[in-house]
């Protein structure tokens, strides 16, 4: 029998993450957002409706923030019949995600913004919450005002341009002009609407690499957190130039990929993490995302299909628990997954354990998968089982 939802709840007994290592401590939550923390019970008045939760000492952290998913599917790399369903709520869920940024790839011309913005606004119906990013891998852009900044300016739930893509043979071939175009208008747009105003950037393996990024910084006065590659753990020499990128000021996303897609030239997000932390390079500029539902096709050398994998948002989670099993500490890796994120994309009431913030809590069982996952204050998974399901999913 699922708990039921009551305006209060008292979760007990916590050990606290927010994401700093807070201790044994118990929230209040009322409708939907996080109105105390502290020792023992809050002081409540008798006869108060106000469901009570034992933790009994589990580790409570702030629900992840996915910065990167196909949402309405992604793919169609490989033939019309690989184009992706699109994500149902609870496989973000299960995996501990109550925050999600949906974005188009390689196919921003059978899907378009308008049904992306929809998805977006079902997923947040369901539960979770959830935005979107106006374009797609090609230049022009695909907008539904007829520009970015349009987009973000006038639909709520867009927040920035993305992901564009670059030094790949998928990409549109952008020139710098370009590039610096899109970065000036979601730069204008989200100093306009206090959304993120970031330009996400689909990295491919072309040795180009991050050489337009940079050249970008350079010649124009856009501020570095105006960019924010993607995939700069799919190959070594990328990476490293990802890590130099972060002296300017630009924070870095790492792909969770599924484990059986990652090759020899390729390291897994948590392993990227850990060269990251070892490099001691800014603890704030570094974030992950599980490109879920997205197409991972491998190419061969003449650019064509060898076959192809599905983005996860599991192995988001997945990566979490193999730092953790790794010994990293949970308060070290944590911010990647959640205040990071949602510091670049200007998420207030996201990303942390704190009062006036969204109740979005996962608890963690000793192996660190997510025992019960809470979203804007309603239980979403309960015992490893989603009680809440979206709206089409079967149980
Ligand atoms: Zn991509």
């Amino acid at each position: 029998m699922p708990p039921r939802s009551l305006p209060f709840e008292v979760l007990l007994n916590a050990d606290l993450y927010g994401p700093a290592s807070l201790g044994r401590r118990s929230l209040l939550v009322c409708a939907g957002k996080i109105v105390w923390i502290g020792e023992g019970s809050p002081d409540l008045p008798e006869g108060f409706d106000c469901r009570v939760r034992d933790l009994e000492g589990r580790r409570a952290i702030p629900g992840l923030i996915d910065g990167h998913a196909h949402i309405t599917g992604g793919g169609g790399e490989c033939g019309y019949e690989t184009r992706v369903p699109a994500v149902p709520l609870s496989r973000f869920t299960r995996a501990g995600i109550t925050s999600v940024v949906g974005l188009l790839g390689t196919d921003d011309i059978t899907r378009d913004t308008a049904t992306l913005v929809a998805t977006a606004r079902g997923l947040c119906a369901e539960g979770i919450d959830a935005w979107c990013f106006a374009g797609g891998y090609h230049v022009p852009l695909r907008t539904l005002t007829g520009s970015v900044r349009g987009d973000i300016v006038h639909i709520d739930r867009i927040i920035g341009a993305g992901e564009v893509a670059v030094s790949d043979h998928r990409s549109s071939q952008p020139t710098l002009d370009e590039i610096l175009r899109i970065a000036s208008e979601v730069h204008v747009a989200g100093i306009m609407t206090a959304k993120a105003g970031v330009l996400h950037l689909h990295m491919g393996d072309g040795e180009r690499g991050l050489g337009l990024i940079r050249e970008a910084l350079a010649v124009a006065e856009i501020p570095a957190r105006v960019y924010h590659p993607t995939h700069c753990n799919r190959r070594r020499e990328l990476f490293e130039e990802a890590c130099q990128l972060t002296g300017s000021g630009c924070a870095v996303d790492m792909t969770a990929f599924p484990e059986s897609s990652i090759g020899a030239g390729e390291y897994s997000a948590a392993e990227a993490w850990q060269r990251y932390r070892s490099a001691q390079l800014p603890p704030d500029l570094i974030t992950i995302s599980s490109d879920g539902g997205g197409c991972m096709p491998q190419f061969d050398a003449r650019g064509l299909p060898r076959g192809m994998t599905v983005g996860e948002p599991a192995e988001l989670a997945a990566t979490l628990a193999n730092l953790l099993e790794e010994g990293c500490a949970l308060e070290e890796v944590l911010p990647a997954f959640t205040s990071n994120v949602a510091g670049l994309l200007r998420l207030p009431a996201k990303g942390r354990l704190e009062v006036g913030h969204d109740a979005d809590i996962v608890v963690l069982d000793e192996a660190h998968r997510a025992v019960d996952v809470m979203a804007r204050g309603r239980w979403h998974v309960v015992n490893y089982a989603p009680v809440v399901l979206g709206t089409f999913e079967e149980r």
